[in-house]
């Protein structure tokens, strides 16, 4: 058979993700020769065989790469056989100047070091820290590229002789895995109470034991994790999370899970397959998922909602504490109501001492800190809700750039993103700006992506509230050299939209629609019920919700009342003072007439979101939120999906200055009516649900039809909900 020789290049996250010894394996099992060598972009792999071989090799490195590898590019080409190798090598890496631009985000402890956590005879038996080429802790560790030893917080344990001989064997699962370690040479963990005093046991089978007992007694307990400490507690005891939802200071804000297994989670939540790929999936994360009626969690877990937050255990650590506890557990991050979570070891007494009883806490030094990611299934496909530990820092492919350009974020779930050649780095979750400590994690984030990518932006691209507290601090940030960009909020949105659906035609023409909180729109107003024709350079305005004023601005945001009685108003006019149900009902009716008649700190808005939250304030479901969205969300979780209601509520559009604008006055009427007849709420529910969705489609036929956007594409949106964590 003709004998060939192939160059192959890969580019991608490839190095320290045991991409070399995958190589080396899968050469000697072609039987080919050649060798494979750590390049500035990636890795350039020279093998030779008889061209079938070489054409299986080829096709295994592009469907079946190691778990960590993220592939961006493989180029190959066929040259002449030459016979000049003998055997596969793992060629020396030459020293590089340039960054890599790709650093692999954590992963969860793969099931070949599960096996081996539980196994007697292995070295690792009952290790925490038990990791390997395919799993563990990468970006949280990294201080610095390249992805060696001494630029990770590894550096300061040295490996014994049993772990170096793993680490510079090719054929081991550990060959250059920077973070190998053991019992003997590794991190360990301890278990201090919340004065910081150490507690004395006799091994880590007892920590973890004595922990299990805690538990059980109600005690609330702090765990270092992978990126930060979580605050652990039964989550099957209601006296214990209702002690926990006072320490924390977060009355209905739900908390998430970790459960021992996907049978336990089927015990208490509906799993469908896809679900179930996503929790068992190598990132692990926090999964959204119906919850059943009849259930061993506590109900104030997760109060009124019909989903909840579960994930499964993903470090060595989670496992051995479930090894020896066969209970549900609060997973939930280890912070103070909003500010960020918890990853320095020496801040836990004084920032988490009074939520903990205990901590449980290893010596090895978190770098820089990530929350759980938080997705949701639908129709078969994963919804990020909150992108951080196992994605970032993955880069996302886009476009082309000659810029490097950082994106600020916003102000609440804030991130931000640094976007070069045609990549994206988004940075894992922040959190909301309101408060000093997030601006300053927003800021250690920055400076830590600036250094890790060799980064330094030459265009800012912003939100154009000047209020955004990100905003106002750019000058001590980038220190004023950059140009800036002031982008729409709502365009942002929909411009994330694009970039998520791999768009690569900036001309490309589309109908957007971006339903929000809130946003600033051109005109100075809050919008967020908006409809853009848009592409990747501009948009125009097409159509929107009908203005109403915000009683009272911002608050209006956590008293759904206000704006209950602000599009009741809209509707009735001087009437509304003639309906007893309003009048009693909603708090503060005298006052918030006054505010909204005299329009005294009342901006004017368009926002979807505060419609949701002044319909759910009308139902009597949620007057005062707890958590951004709540309203929303327990209106939505009125609806059991058991009535099949087809019905929607009136609503007229307005045609001004080639604009639509909807009009909802029609459907407060007749849910006032409805209200009236004692119709049930989860009947007005769907019926509200079911008229956005009909204006959503009037709206887009009204502007593909009449106003010839024909040739706008529909693709798939992004959406935002409450996370749950
Ligand atoms: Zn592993
Ligand atoms: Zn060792």
């Amino acid at each position: 058979m003709k004998k060939n020789r192939v160059v192959i290049k890969v580019e991608g996250i490839v190095q320290g993700v045991g991409f070399r010894p995958f190589i080396y394996n899968l050469a000697k099992i072609h039987n080919l020769t050649g060798f494979i060598l750590n390049s500035e972009d990636g890795v350039t792999i020279e093998v030779e065989g008889t061209e079938d071989r070489i054409n299986k090799f080829i096709s295994h490195i592009k469907t079946a790469p190691p778990p960590l590898a993220f592939i961006e590019d493989l180029k190959y080409e066929f040259t002449d056989f030459t016979g000049n190798y003998k055997e596969f090598k793992i060629k020396p890496s030459k020293k590089s100047k340039k960054h890599h631009t790709f650093v692999s985000p954590d992963i969860a402890i793969c099931n070949e070091c599960v096996k081996e956590l539980f196994d007697k005879t292995n070295r690792r038996f009952h290790y925490f820290g038990i990791n390997c080429i395919n799993c563990g802790p990468r970006f949280t560790i990294i201080k610095d590229l390249p992805y060696d030893r001494e630029n990770t917080s590894m550096e300061t344990f040295n490996m014994c002789d049993e772990c170096k001989n793993e680490y510079s064997d090719p054929t081991n699962r550990r060959y250059h895995s920077q973070p190998n370690c053991c019992y003997n040479c590794g991190p360990h963990i301890s278990l201090y109470d919340n004065k910081g005093e150490k507690i004395k046991l006799k091994g880590d089978d007892e920590i973890f034991k004595y922990i299990s007992e805690l538990l059980l007694e109600g005690k609330i307990i702090g765990i270092k994790g992978i990126g930060g400490y979580h605050i652990v507690c039964n989550a099957e005891d209601d006296n214990v999370v209702d002690l926990l939802r006072n320490k924390k200071k977060r009355k209905r804000k739900p908390f998430a899970i970790m459960s021992k297994s996907i049978e336990t989670i089927k015990k208490f939540c509906y799993v469908n397959k896809d679900e179930e790929a996503l929790l068992k999936s190598k990132e692990h994360p926090i999964i959204l998922l119906k919850w059943k009626n009849d259930t061993i969690i506590s109900q104030n877990v997760a109060p009124g909602l019909r989903y909840l937050g579960v994930m499964l255990p993903y470090t060595g650590l989670h496992y051995l504490l479930f090894n020896y506890i066969d209970k549900n557990l609060i997973f939930t991050s280890g912070n103070i109501s909003e500010e960020p979570i918890v990853y320095k070891d020496n801040l836990i007494f004084e920032k988490l001492g009074d939520i903990a009883d205990y901590f449980l806490t290893y010596n090895r030094e978190i770098v820089i800190s990530t929350d759980d990611s938080v997705l949701m299934e639908f129709k078969g496909l994963p919804y990020m809700i909150r992108r951080s530990r196992g994605y970032t820092p993955k880069p996302i492919q886009t476009i082309e750039t000659d810029k490097k350009i950082l994106a600020l974020g916003s102000q609440q779930k804030s991130t931000f993103s640094i976007y070069f050649e045609n990549k994206i780095i988004p940075s894992q979750h922040i959190g909301d700006m309101d408060n000093y400590d997030t601006l300053q994690t927003y800021k250690t984030f920055l400076k830590h992506f600036k250094k890790l990518f060799s980064f330094e932006p030459q265009v800012i691209a912003m939100d154009m509230h000047p209020d955004y507290i990100v905003n106002k601090y750019i000058d001590e940030i980038m220190g004023n050299k950059c140009r800036i960009v002031k982008v729409q909020h709502h365009f942002a949105h929909l411009l994330s939209c694009l970039i998520d659906n791999r768009i690569k035609n900036p001309d490309e023409k589309f109908i957007g629609i971006s339903f929000d909180g809130t946003g600033l729109g051109d005109d100075g107003n809050l919008w967020g019920g908006e409809f853009f024709i848009f592409n990747m350079k501009n948009y125009i305005r097409k159509a929107h919700f009908k203005y109403v004023p915000m009683p009272g601005g911002e608050i209006s945001v956590k008293e759904p009342a206000r704006m209950g009685i602000s599009y009741l108003y809209d509707a009735l006019g001087d009437k509304i003072y003639q309906n007893g149900f309003i009048t009693n009902q909603l708090d503060n009716f005298e006052l918030l007439m006054e505010i909204i008649k005299n329009r005294i700190n009342s901006p004017l808005t368009s926002s979807v979101g505060r419609l949701f939250d002044g319909v759910s304030a009308i139902l009597n479901i949620c007057s005062k939120s707890d958590y951004e969205g709540e309203a929303a969300v327990l209106l939505e979780n009125s609806i059991t999906y058991e009535k099949h209601i087809t019905d929607y509520y009136n609503y007229s559009v307005i045609e001004k200055d080639d604009i639509y604008i909807i009009d909802y006055k029609k459907m407060f009427l007749e849910i006032l009516s409805d209200i009236e007849k004692n119709k049930d709420t989860e009947t007005t529910s769907i019926k509200f649900h079911n008229t956005i969705a009909e204006i959503i489609a009037d709206i887009c036929k009204r502007l593909r039809e009449k106003d010839r956007y024909k040739e706008c594409s529909i693709i798939r949106g992004s959406i935002s909900k409450q996370v749950s964590a």
